[in-house]
């Protein structure tokens, strides 16, 4: 994760800042420094997109700009003071492209805003050649009226440039970092290891807290992740694709496909997913999700008639139902072409004791070192109905069983 910084303008001569009852290029140095030692603290990597003298306003743009192409971004911040002939002009807004309403730049001005700043909003900002010009997303933070009596006594009152750049970083840092990846080995899973890894943790999960039926948990994982190998499993150690609603962990950004009640598709830019520490950590939080989702504030549970449920028909029948998956299918696919084809119940036993690994549970009938004592066990088995068979076993074979 690598974020340009850019503090507004240069320090003296073309390209100057505004002059108000403060120095706006005196304060976006602030902020911006600020700002940038608190990312760089965080682990985040830094670039300085900050130009001090031009020869022209065009020039100091021009060279900011080319600064912050020669990295591959994910965020151009540049920080700046607003002011107003009148000097009654008030509050934070921030510009992005076209106005978009990324998460991040609404928590940045929102966040601003929470110090009692007038709120003015994300908007459209593509007329400025910041904006326009840079390869990344960018925004363009207008702090506040560097001319205006009641914003700048606001602005020293709440502790400045520092409290504006921690605002801003909070603002961002959730969503600029992307989560630890867990070992290698663990993300790179033949489908067998993979049920018996997500289906122990969904099965103990179904023991301690009897939340949701392991097999589903188990048919959702395969198929949400493709079996721990999607983008989201990979990067995000997320195998349910949930979105952000309400997480304060880390998310991660990437787009959505969508499916309409008519049966077409359609894409959602820069949605925000929850991300995780591990995969077991993401199969607990799905259930927590399961558990604990309201969409009318608490009064009711989204997927009340899903927890504790034992049917797995019905509980995959809810999912569709009470909106889990936009998908037509997605109940019927989780049936037939998981829970049943792989026999996925059998981790729903909350009683039974299932074998770690590449493990089985044998049963043996009787070995003997003499044919005749073998075959006459054969033959009692048979009167009492058991087919058995007879086979030479290599037994220090079988003993590593
Ligand atoms: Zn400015």
């Amino acid at each position: 994760m690598t974020i340009g910084v850019n503090c507004g303008h240069t320090i003296s001569g073309a390209g100057y800042g505004a002059v108000g009852l403060i120095k706006e290029s005196n304060h976006t140095r602030l902020v911006g420094y600020s700002l940038m030692e608190k990312l760089r603290a965080a682990g985040v990597k830094v670039v300085d997109c900050t130009i001090d003298e031009a020869g022209t306003q065009n020039e100091y743009l021009a060279a900011a700009v080319a600064l912050a192409n020669r990295e591959d971004l994910d965020w151009f911040i540049s920080i700046h003071f607003n002011a107003s002939a009148s000097h009654t002009g008030q509050g934070v807004e921030v510009y992005t492209y076209e106005g978009r309403q990324y998460q991040d730049a609404l928590d940045v001005c929102n966040n601003i805003a929470a110090y009692g700043f007038k709120n003015r909003g994300v908007k459209a900002g593509s007329g400025l050649y910041v904006i326009n010009k840079t390869k990344a997303k960018a925004m363009l933070i207008e702090v506040c009226f560097c001319d205006n009596q009641a914003d700048v006594d606001l602005y020293n009152k709440i502790g400045g440039a520092d409290t504006i750049a921690q605002a801003i970083f909070n603002g961002i840092y959730d969503y600029a970092v992307t989560p630890e990846t867990v070992p290698e080995e663990e993300h790179d899973m033949p489908l067998d290891d993979f049920m018996e890894f997500v289906g122990e943790v969904a099965r103990q999960d179904w023991i301690d807290r009897k939340i949701m039926l392991p097999s589903v948990v188990l048919a959702q994982a395969i198929k949400e992740s493709a079996r721990g190998t999607s983008e989201l499993a990979q990067k995000a150690n997320a195998l349910f694709g949930i979105k952000k609603n309400g997480w304060t962990g880390k998310t991660y950004i990437k787009a959505a496909t969508e499916q309409r009640s008519d049966g077409s598709y359609y894409i959602v830019d820069n949605t925000e997913w929850r991300a995780y520490g591990s995969w077991e950590e993401s199969i607990l939080d799905h259930n927590t999700y399961i558990s604990e989702r309201s969409t009318d504030g608490g009064k009711t549970l989204r997927y009340g008639p899903i927890i504790g449920c034992a049917e797995y028909v019905l509980v995959c029948q809810y999912l569709q139902d009470l909106g889990y998956a936009t998908s037509l299918t997605y109940a019927e696919s989780l049936i037939n072409d998981y829970i049943e084809k792989y026999d996925l119940t059998r981790f729903d036993a909350a009683d039974d004791e299932i074998a770690p690994g590449g493990k089985k549970w044998i049963v043996q009938l009787g070995a003997y070192k003499s044919r005749n004592k073998a075959e006459s066990l054969v033959k009692k088995l048979e009167k009492i109905g058991v087919i058995s068979m007879l086979q030479l076993y290599d037994t220090n074979e079988e003993s590593s069983m």
